[in-house]
């Protein structure tokens, strides 16, 4: 047995109490009694060794853990920093590339810049070929910038179709260098299964002003991108000051216009239609126009375009749409038209792309009572024949409903034979170009009859718009044709002329009621 003056007890309490205190290499000597205490002793030790083991490997387990964490954390930072259909830099990558090159351009003199690209036709790609077909598009481009560039630049995807790229440190002559070559690497087909497309981009261009941060690059290079998407397909346009004027009057337009179709600042005008061979007014085209409280009557080429990008053209189409219609009416109770007149309206293609549209004529027809064959819609060749499934749809959803439908601008686009033959269509209406040379140009009666042929072949009629002269109406009516429009007969009038017109007619062609 041992004492209670053992110094042994003192030795063991005060290792346990350094083991307690974590201390897990201290061990407790062992004397050479090899009695009970030394038992216990080494018992303890046992215990401190396995206890040492055990907590050395939950040590390597947390590091581990934590060096899986750190992993994990890092990837999922770079994927915030990517963009996963491209692997491409996103946004914000973009936007510190550009934070941290600002940073280094201020101890080293050499500034970045940047480039904006946005795709020119890619939406028709994605409508028309499908989304796989989209990101097949979209991955491709990705790569091509990639390849025009240097590794040290940054090339990101901003979202949609819209990339972008900073090169941390270059003069705006070599942006300028690098710009177009990506634009001529984008002038190259795009191989997809079964086709293949293109599509190129605009750019703009920003080297930055006075102490600019990356958000003031991004919109001055945004500035001069819609400055190159306003001047047409695969330009380039670098920032200038000016521009932001532009894009001011621009926004500022886009208002005005918006509180025009909701007050009433928009008219309509008509054009009549003539029956050639008797002079009759079978018909009127309304021809949208806005008289601007500041700058005057503004035509549609400028402002059509304008509502299209604006997200304002449905709401246009639809007030076209009533206006017109309710203009029938009131020229049909007050007796001056007949069941054989007709008003043509002009539908842009993202009125044809909305099924809305279909349940507006079929709401504004029951609200007026107008008979559905005396409205024809008019829409241009590139929206139909382009169009996909669903604009199929809507137009045999239209020509449900009894409406006309004729293609417009015929012969300036894609139409074929079998096109012609395939799309719910009665009409079409045959551009002015196809009649310019009419009276000059000895071969022109040749080429207007052999495309009414082609029209009639495919169990159509034609209208002939632009006929400006006498002598362009009589060859046409000699070569068989039926109807006209054109300056000639009258220019677009404002509703309180037609009954005028109307009255003019030739005797034989009044309404007959
Ligand atoms: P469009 O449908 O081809 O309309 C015919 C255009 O030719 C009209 O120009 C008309 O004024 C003009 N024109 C008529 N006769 C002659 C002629 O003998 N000679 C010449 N040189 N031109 C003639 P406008 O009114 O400026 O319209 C331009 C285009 O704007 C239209 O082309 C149409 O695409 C679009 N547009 C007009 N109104 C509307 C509308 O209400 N809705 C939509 N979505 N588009 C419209
Ligand atoms: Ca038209
Ligand atoms: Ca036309």
């Amino acid at each position: 047995m041992f004492s209670d003056e053992d110094p042994r007890l003192s030795q063991l309490l005060e290792g346990i109490v350094r083991l307690a205190s974590g201390d897990l290499s201290s061990r407790i000597e062992v004397s050479a009694n090899r009695d009970e205490l030394d038992a216990i002793i080494m018992g303890t030790n046992l215990l401190a060794e396995d206890l040492q083991v055990i907590y050395e490997e939950l040590e390597q387990r947390v590091q581990i853990r934590t060096r899986l964490l750190h992993e994990a954390h890092l990837e999922m930072q770079q994927m915030a920093m990517q963009d996963p259909l491209t692997g491409l830099a996103n946004r914000s990558a973009l936007i510190e590339a550009l934070r941290s090159a600002l940073d280094a351009e201020r101890e080293a003199g050499e500034g970045p810049v940047i480039l904006l690209l946005d795709l020119d036709a890619f939406k028709s790609i994605n409508d028309t070929l499908g989304h796989t077909a989209g990101d097949q598009v979209l991955i491709t481009v990705g790569e091509r910038i990639r390849g025009a560039v240097r590794s040290s630049d940054v090339v990101a995807r901003l979202g949609g179709d819209e990339f972008a790229v900073v090169m941390p440190s270059a003069s705006p002559d070599q942006a300028t260098i690098v710009a177009h070559r990506i634009l001529a690497a984008l002038k190259e087909h795009i191989e997809l299964p079964g086709r293949s497309v293109r599509c190129g981009a605009s750019i703009g261009l920003s080297v930055g002003g006075e102490n600019p941060t990356p958000e003031d690059m991004l919109m001055e290079a945004d500035v001069a991108m819609y400055a190159s998407k306003a001047e047409g397909q695969s330009r380039l346009h670098r920032f200038e000051p000016g521009l932001l004027l532009v894009r001011r009057l621009r926004s500022q337009l886009v208002e005005d216009l918006r509180t025009a179709i909701r007050s009433s600042g928009l008219t309509l005008y008509y054009q009549p239609v003539v029956e050639l061979g008797t002079g009759r007014i079978e018909g009127v085209e309304a021809l949208i126009r806005w008289n601007h409280p500041k700058r005057g009557f503004i035509m549609p080429d400028e402002f059509i375009p304008l509502a299209e990008e604006a997200g304002l053209i449905s709401e246009l189409g639809l007030w076209v749409l009533r206006t017109a219609v309710r203009q029938l009416r009131g020229w049909i109770d007050d007796g001056l038209v007949d069941a054989r007149f007709s008003v043509r309206i002009n539908i842009s293609a993202t009125d044809l792309q909305s099924l809305q549209f279909i349940e507006d004529v079929r709401t504004v027809l029951k609200e007026t009572g107008v008979q559905p064959d005396q409205v024809v819609l008019e829409l241009t060749e590139v929206a139909i024949v382009k169009g996909n499934e669903l604009d199929r749809y809507s137009l045999g959803g239209l020509r449900g409903l009894g409406v006309g439908i004729e293609i417009d601008d015929f012969g300036t686009g894609y139409s074929s034979i079998s096109y012609l033959r395939r799309l719910p269509v009665d009409r079409v209406k045959v551009d002015r170009s196809l009649i310019t040379g009419l009276g000059t140009d000895p071969n022109q009666p040749a080429l207007v009859a052999a495309v009414l042929q082609l029209v009639r072949a495919c169990g159509l009629e034609a209208v002939w718009e632009g006929v400006e002269t006498a002598e362009q109406a009589q060859i046409l009516l000699d070569l068989g044709c039926l109807s006209a429009q054109g300056y000639y007969f009258s220019r677009p009038v404002p509703p309180e002329k037609i009954p005028a017109l109307l009255a003019d007619q030739p005797e034989s062609a009044s309404p007959k009621l």
